[in-house]
């Protein structure tokens, strides 16, 4: 549906295939990943085959969590569905490797089924988060399909997890928004960076999905060389928070296979977050957390840092149990 606007190829060293959008590639001002905020997020680097032995494909647990085919079930109160492995643009920094572009395709009617027969047997989920790979690679039809099949066992609260505002806006059409505001609540979760990725394209888009009555949520991941700058965090906050974007997460880069030339350490994040407190409202300033690994859950950072060792950060997960984290270093 949106070949016409990708440029896909395949990068076998990173077995995460390479792909942008026509629309987010004319964002770079350089193709030089090493000097471009936009081109380093989807452009291959080197580095990307050099795998430190803390790194694995599947950082948070999916896999753990699996309920049924595509369907993970981690919290409590929600699930994730995995609608789609495809996305119109692949970033090179993705935390998702061992499901991203490695050709499952679209969830199947067969796996939806699945998933609501689990889910008409756990009343505690409250809450379907609708993501991949992008879940906005459906078309319409097919994509609210999956919403209204879901509805049927219990009227859900809806969390579509997209970067589609960012990378190809255009696939927010007034048709899409319209057929979402009639199926709310529904909360839409992007993926900002950077305060170059906030355009008029992107402005529009948000407007469309505001006006259509979907609360609009941002989560950024802090990245090396693109936004761990308190100047550019700043602008991107602020950027967010004029557009009725509510800056919700500010992630510490997963220990994804292939991504430590884009991790940051934590003492970093924790000064970027000190001086950015200093300079913005609290309705600008995201909570800067940490998804521990094999499926440990989200962990505010600054709340939770108990104490810092020699290769490790000791932190303090949401059952109040002290869990080890590697110590990343400046290289
Ligand atoms: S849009 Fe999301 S799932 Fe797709 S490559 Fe980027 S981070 Fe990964």
């Amino acid at each position: 549906m949106y070949d016409d606007d990708l440029l896909i190829g395949v990068d076998s060293a990173t077995r995460l295939p390479y792909g942008v959008s026509r629309y987010y590639s004319s964002l770079a001002e350089s193709d030089d990943p090493e000097r471009d905020p936009i081109a380093a997020q989807y452009i291959p680097r080197e580095a990307e085959s050099n795998h430190v032995p803390r790194e694995t494909p599947d950082p948070i647990g999916d896999r753990r969590y699996e309920a049924t085919p595509r369907l993970v079930h981690h919290y409590r109160d929600r699930a994730l569905l995995l609608v789609n492995d495809r996305c119109a643009t692949y970033c090179r920094h993705c935390f998702r490797r061992h499901f991203t572009g490695h050709g499952a395709g679209r969830v199947s009617g067969d796996e939806i089924e699945k998933a609501c027969d689990y889910l008409s047997v756990h009343p505690e989920v409250r809450e379907i988060l609708l993501s991949g790979g992008d879940p906005l690679m459906h078309g319409d039809e097919e994509f609210f399909a999956v919403i209204d099949r879901l509805r049927k066992v219990r009227d859900f609260l809806i969390r579509v997890c997209t970067r589609m505002p960012v990378v190809l806006p255009s696939r927010i059409t007034e048709r899409f928004a319209h057929a979402l505001s009639s199926r709310l609540p529904a909360w839409v979760v992007i993926h900002v960076n950077h305060p170059r990725e906030i355009t008029g394209e992107l402005e529009r888009a948000v407007g469309l999905l505001l006006r259509a009555g979907a609360p609009v949520a941002n989560q950024a991941v802090l990245l090396r060389g693109i936004n761990d700058d308190a100047a550019t965090l700043e602008a991107l906050f602020r950027g967010l928070q004029r557009n009725g974007i509510r800056p919700y997460y500010l992630f510490q880069g997963d220990l994804a296979s292939g991504t430590a030339h884009f991790r940051v350490p934590i003492e970093r994040g924790i000064e970027l977050m000190r001086t950015l407190r200093r300079r913005l409202s609290g309705l600008a300033l995201p909570t800067y957390a940490v998804d521990l690994p094999g499926g440990g859950g989200k962990v505010p950072i600054e709340a939770n840092l108990v104490r810092t060792e020699n290769d490790r950060y000791i932190l303090r997960d949401a059952e109040g149990t002290e869990r080890s984290y590697p110590r990343e270093t400046e290289q």
